[in-house]
């Protein structure tokens, strides 16, 4: 062999770590190079996706709990739990994916190496271990998948203590009684609605001027509705952000100017307990040694790709945070195997375009395709149906009569061209939708399929009907659309 593996990978991540386990699949020697002397699996199991969601699991079990029974559905979850057993409930979950990944290298024979790689020469690798120790490796293959660091904030800093961000949350001591959230992504909505399940009073300080404006209008409506209900309020298009402790009322001062202030620019002031910082992430791609070999990178730091997942150098891939847009561990695990797919000339079944997206707020939201705003600047004829949670038999039986599932399709031949929901299981049912829509399906599938009863899958069935109902008043013969099976 001319080199020492087929495949190098740095990082393992989401998208290094499916990059390994493909590649091992194909009988490639790989080595996966891991800069965390601790853990595998990156921002996705240790202080991104993973533990954002298990804390905010817990957070979801104590609201269901609680709001099932009217004498404690007034209470606080601080008042009954520790931040600690909350934490403790994390953390073993962590433990637990560590180690199924570590076992899953072993398993597959994916040799790995702790230390600090980089990029040397096109088929070089250096690996810098914890005592400074230099080894290197070299591969026919490298396959770069650095992920991304929290981004540091404008105008102020983090002490990780009363200003953190989203590694330092999953250290805090106490369930804070009040909490300003400074973001305008989906993590910021993600930690208010969590922190907000745990009694915490929160707001959201949000630099953009609107919140989540991708979102279809009417979840939005929904989700607005929702957050007042949870007394989260929203201030957009705050800028000048400064943050200082008022040591005599023992309070967090954030202060900040409203951009377009119709109020003459006045300097206005939140008080609060804790900041969760949640501005944006970038790319780990400084002092890889992407420049030594001339790997083409945008102004952001972003490595840039082809449609295989192929640098400008021809041996070199790279996949997940670091090549940005849509940086999810879901979209990272796909260009991890997919790239391997195309290093080893094997051609993998073409991933539809349309990919979900999940926001795990309390409610979530999820959606696939086009908005119906979208769908008609686009300018297709649609028809949309409609599901409230409140008329779903499940949505009554748990108590979760919050949410709204919506069906975007096109009038004419009901083929379904977006779908939204908010409201729980969202993240889950949409793929249901997914499936129909990839498969070129039409709203007519959940009319003439039998779906188990209860479930919250009952929403398709009722806002199929709800579509169609409206096709038919838009006077088109109902029998013929029901018997039609173009
Ligand atoms: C709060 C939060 C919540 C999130 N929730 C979700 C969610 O619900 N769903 C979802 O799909 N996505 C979610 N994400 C996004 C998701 O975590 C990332 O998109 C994903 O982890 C990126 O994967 P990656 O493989 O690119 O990098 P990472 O997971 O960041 O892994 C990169 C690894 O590379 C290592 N590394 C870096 N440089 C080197 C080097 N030179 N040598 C060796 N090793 C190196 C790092 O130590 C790290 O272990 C969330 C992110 C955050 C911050």
């Amino acid at each position: 062999m001319k080199y020492d593996y087929d495949v190098i990978i740095i990082g393992s991540g989401p998208a290094g770590f499916s990059c390994a386990m493909q590649s091992s699949k194909f009988d490639k020697k790989t080595l996966v190079i891991e800069a965390n002397e601790e853990s595998f699996g990156g921002t996705w199991i240790n202080s991104g996706t993973i533990p954002s969601k298990a804390l905010r699991e817990t957070a979801r079990i104590i609201q269901r709990f609680q709001s099932q029974f009217d004498d404690l559905s007034q209470e606080k979850a601080y008042q009954h739990h520790q931040m600690q057993e909350l934490l403790k409930y994390k953390n073993e979950t962590l433990k637990s994916k560590n180690s199924k990944v570590e076992n899953d290298f072993k398993k597959n024979e994916v040799d790995t190496v702790r230390g600090f790689g980089v990029l040397k020469e096109k088929n070089t690798v250096e690996v810098t271990s914890k005592d400074g120790e230099k080894t290197e490796y070299t591969a026919e293959y490298i396959f770069v998948a650095p992920g991304s660091n929290p981004l540091k904030p404008k105008g102020f800093d983090l002490d990780h203590n009363k200003v953190m961000d989203y590694t330092s949350v999953l250290n805090l001591t106490h369930i804070p009684r009040k909490l300003l959230v400074i973001g305008s992504g989906v993590h910021a909505l993600e930690y208010a609605t969590t922190f907000s399940n745990l009694g915490s009073r929160v707001s959201i300080l949000n630099e953009a001027e609107s919140f989540l404006p991708f979102l279809d209008n009417e979840i939005s409506e929904q989700l607005f509705k929702l957050l007042e209900k949870q007394k989260i309020e929203i201030f957009s298009n705050a800028e000048n952000i400064e943050i200082d402790t008022n040591s005599i009322r023992n309070t967090t001062e954030v202060r900040y100017n409203l951009r377009n202030d119709n109020e003459g620019n006045r300097t206005r002031v939140i008080e609060t307990e804790h900041v969760l910082y949640l501005g944006g992430k970038i790319p780990n791609t400084k002092g890889l040694g992407l420049e030594n070999i001339g790997v083409e990178m945008d102004d952001g730091g972003n490595i840039i790709v082809d449609n295989d997942y192929k640098t400008n150098i021809d041996n070199v891939f790279a996949g997940g945070d670091a090549i940005g847009f849509p940086a999810l561990a879901s979209a990272s695990f796909s260009e991890g195997r997919l790239a391997s797919c195309n290093m080893f000339g094997i051609k993998a079944l073409d991933v539809p375009p349309e990919i979900p997206f999940a926001i795990y707020s309390i409610p979530e939201i999820s959606s696939i395709g086009l908005t119906e705003k979208e769908a008609k600047a686009r300018g297709y004829d649609v028809t949309v149906g409609r599901a409230y949670y409140k008329n779903i038999t499940q949505g009554d039986i748990s108590n979760q009569q919050d949410g709204l599932l919506k069906l975007v399709f096109e009038t004419e031949n009901l083929k379904l061209v977006g779908i939204h929901i908010i409201g729980e299981r969202a993240s889950d049912l949409i793929h249901l939708g997914q499936a129909v829509m990839s498969l070129g399906g039409d709203v007519r599938y959940f009319i003439n399929h039998v779906l188990n009863y209860p479930t919250y899958s009952e929403a398709y069935r009722i806002a199929a009907f709800n579509g169609m109902n409206r096709v038919y008043k838009a006077g088109v013969k109902y029998k013929k659309i029901l018997k039609n099976k173009e």
